[in-house]
């Protein structure tokens, strides 16, 4: 059976931390899903069709890697999928209370569907996209925090 991960997230705008973990993924599954979840509750700076781009551009050498636009909860998108592995980055302790409780009720609502975790690398912990927004919005440079296709 094709091992398939479903990494969800905003990427609003996707940062170098982001595709750290991408990137260490791979060799793990045969297909990785970024899925950009279209929540209509969620501010966003970027429009989904701009995020999605970005990401096509970075990973248009990694066959493995494809990239699509989901609603609804993400083990619904899973099971549409036949992901069996959601995928997530961890920074931080906060970052670990807020992904326990959502993987523990992915869990209860799709015992099938399970959460890996990939700690992220020392030099990405304090990157994130609302701290890159932070700095667009005050004019700022982002160059160090984001992959280079991310240009608008
Ligand atoms: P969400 O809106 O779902 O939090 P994000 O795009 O902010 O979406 O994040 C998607 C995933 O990427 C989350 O699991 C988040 O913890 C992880 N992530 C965000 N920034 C980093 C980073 N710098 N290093 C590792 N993982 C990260």
């Amino acid at each position: 059976m094709k091992k398939i991960a479903v990494f969800p997230g905003s990427f609003d705008p996707i940062t170098l931390g982001h595709v750290a973990v991408m990137n260490r993924a791979v060799p793990l599954f045969d297909q990785l899903i970024i899925a950009i979840g279209d929540n209509a509750d969620k501010k966003h700076m970027f429009p989904l069709e701009q995020r999605k781009k970005w990401i096509l551009d970075i990973f248009k050498d990694q066959p493995k890697i494809t990239v699509a636009i989901y609603n609804g909860l993400t083990v619904d998108f899973c099971k549409k999928t036949n992901a069996q592995f959601i995928l997530r980055g961890l920074r931080t302790s906060a970052d670990f209370e807020f992904e326990r409780s959502i993987a523990q009720v992915n869990r209860r609502l799709a015992p099938e569907v399970d959460t890996l975790f990939i700690l992220t690398e020392a030099k990405y912990t304090p990157v994130s996209s609302s701290i890159v927004r932070d700095i667009i919005r005050n004019g700022g440079d982002i160059s160090e925090f984001v992959p280079e296709e991310v240009r608008f």
